[in-house]
């Protein structure tokens, strides 16, 4: 029960007001099933095939999460039924977001994407990107997208202090968008950032979500 002992030790680790999402992509269905026994109810996975595969595997009480980069084209497979979309990075997304949301009754609940880490990469938006797209407000028309806040991975390195900043620096990009524009919507609380290598760091910082793989299911 290796898959259960890990998950009491990070429960020590963890306090009861920060969600865990026990990421399992690449881990077989027999994993998450370990998972779930252990108690766990929240999984996120990064590719809409595989997730599609896995889901019909396993219980129905799963609240799935996709943290991965999210192409338009395979929104509607997961419309029915997915729980939080951590990767909102732009407008067309969002638009499609609303129209298979719309399709399905449902609305949405999706994490704006941020890029923090110095690394080079094409998922996120750029503080200031964000910034635009919340003063545009086209948001604001879609009404089956629920933007819950933000999410951001923070540079892969040892230098604690650099992951910090980034942490903080999205810990505050929550703050001001809060007050510009969600001062009255309680839904818009979340803040996902921590994994395996820096979840502590980021619960100092304020993470509300971490999402975490390796310490649970080891490597992939
Ligand atoms: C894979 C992944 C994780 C989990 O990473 P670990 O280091 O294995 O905990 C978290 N967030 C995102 C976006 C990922 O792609």
């Amino acid at each position: 029960m290796t898959i259960q002992s890990h998950i009491n030790a990070l429960r020590e680790t963890v306090p009861s007001g920060v969600r865990l999402v026990a990421v399992s992509k690449f881990h077989p269905a027999e994993m998450i099933r370990e998972a779930y026994d252990a108690g766990l109810r929240i999984f996120g996975e990064s590719r809409v095939q595989e997730l599609i595969v896995k889901k019909d595997q396993l219980p129905g009480d799963i609240e799935w999460h996709f943290i991965g980069n999210l192409q338009r084209n395979k929104v509607k497979q997961i419309a029915p039924f997915i729980s939080l979309i951590h990767s909102l990075d732009n407008e067309r997304l969002m638009l499609e977001i609303e129209k298979q949301g719309a399709a399905n009754g449902r609305i949405i609940p999706c994490l704006l994407q941020i890029h923090i880490a110095e690394e080079e990469t094409k998922s996120g938006f750029s503080s200031d990107e964000c910034r635009r797209f919340l003063e545009e407000g086209k948001w604001k028309a879609c009404p089956h997208v629920r933007i819950a806040g933000v999410m951001g991975m923070a540079t892969f390195t040892d230098d604690e202090n650099q992951v910090r900043k980034e942490f903080r620096q999205l810990k505050s990009l929550f703050d001001e968008f809060k007050t510009g524009f969600f001062r009255h919507d309680t839904t818009f609380k979340e803040i996902s950032m921590g994994m395996t290598g820096d979840y502590q760091v980021a619960i100092e910082e304020g993470s509300t979500m971490i999402r975490i793989g390796t310490l649970i299911f080891g490597d992939r």
